[in-house]
């Protein structure tokens, strides 16, 4: 069977930068599986792999525009140390849920100073260029309610560079 819009993909795979460094990987662990053709994985990959078939190798290099975007610096903002709240320990590294223009997203906090937070809303692999290695290991028919879903039902999802469909709940799984 052939990877095509509507086909349940399950993928090994290797994610290194630019600089050859590995920022994530499938190895030791069950391998991640998407809905194929509905954006849950990052265009650049996805489109790689139409037409594959399980057993095939891709080797693809994913250019930010096709991946997580280019970093934008007006998403990295400066808001005072008050706005949160109850958090004691403010420290680099840590991730809030923020309300912004497009919605809710995720900001990093980059800098803790006495009176103001550096958060940064940009997604932490933008601006890179990401090369994968992946071997596609099983595709099969998604079901009725994974395609009324957008997304897969059985193990193997929710890896970091995964795109998740909305934050939805899924009473399903
Ligand atoms: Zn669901």
């Amino acid at each position: 069977m052939q990877v095509a819009k509507g086909k349940v993909v399950s993928i090994h795979y290797t994610l290194r930068n630019d600089a050859g460094e590995v920022l994530d990987t499938s190895e030791g662990r069950e391998p991640l599986a998407y809905l194929h053709g509905n954006g849950n994985i990052i265009k650049g990959l996805e489109n790689a792999l139409d037409g594959h078939a399980a057993g095939d190798n891709v080797n693809v290099t994913v250019q930010p525009e096709d991946g997580y975007g280019e970093r934008h610096e007006a998403l990295v903002q400066q808001v005072p140390r008050t706005a949160f709240g109850e958090v004691a320990e403010l420290a680099p590294g840590m991730r809030f849920r923020a309300q912004g223009p497009q919605g809710e997203q995720v900001v990093m906090v980059t800098e803790v100073g006495e009176q103001e937070v550096t958060v940064d809303g940009n997604h932490p692999l933008a601006g890179e260029t990401l090369a994968f290695e992946v071997e596609v290991s099983e595709v099969r028919e998604a079901t009725e309610e994974e395609i009324a879903h957008g997304h897969v039902h059985t193990a193997g999802g929710g890896h970091g560079w995964r795109r998740r469909a909305g934050g939805h709940e899924c009473a399903a799984v």
